[in-house]
């Protein structure tokens, strides 16, 4: 793992200790009507905090960082490069409820290619973060524009919200389709086309 600058959104003085985020969930405990002196519950708060820390981990990781070790050597490579079917488990900001789905990536080389891998963890070091799909979908895009400055990005993304499907209007079975073009994927039909073939046509 490459070792991104922490851009943690609060300084250290300002975040909360441990024992204040784990008191904070026996609060919450408290307030759904359970008791969190239970024996079930005891060890909760201490498993929710360290759940968080897996649940947000993008908050410390800088994406453009991580996508600047790029490949020059190319050999005159510069068909797209597509990266489809990105599981990723997102948590939406209003209500920070998982937001579940697939990213599919695209983007046409000018210069520089990146290793495959490091698309797909663009898409989770956003994911990892408190999110609304729409505002996902244009970091990933323009992380990848502003670092490899290709001729064009794509990034379409397909998820469930379960703020959607287990309260509020509690539909099951719906997934929200959010695109971002960028370039040549705006501009050329024939590009975004071929691209949207190669996803399945999302829309
Ligand atoms: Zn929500």
């Amino acid at each position: 793992m490459d070792t991104p600058a922490p851009i943690s959104p609060l300084s250290d003085e300002t975040r909360p200790s441990r024992t204040e985020a784990e008191a904070a969930v026996r609060t919450l405990l408290r307030w759904a009507g359970d008791d969190p002196s239970r024996e079930g519950l005891i060890d909760t708060p201490a498993r929710v905090v360290r759940a968080f820390e897996e649940w947000f981990v993008g908050y410390g990781n800088d994406p453009e960082a991580m996508l600047r070790r790029t490949f020059e050597e190319v050999e005159g490579y510069d068909e797209m490069v597509v990266l489809k079917d990105i599981h990723f488990e997102s948590y939406c900001e209003h209500h920070m409820a998982p937001i579940i789905g697939k990213a599919h990536v695209a983007y046409l080389p000018q210069r520089r290619v990146v290793g495959i891998s490091k698309l797909a963890r663009v898409v989770d070091l956003y994911a990892k973060r408190l999110q609304i799909q729409e505002k996902m979908t244009s970091q990933i895009a323009n992380a990848i524009q502003d670092v490899l400055e290709p001729k064009g990005v794509a990034v379409v993304i397909e998820a469930v919200h379960q703020c959607m499907t287990t309260r509020g209007v509690h539909k099951t079975g719906v997934s929200m389709v959010t695109s971002r073009m960028l370039g040549a994927f705006r501009d050329d039909p024939i590009t975004r086309r071929e691209f949207l073939s190669i996803i399945g046509n999302p829309r």
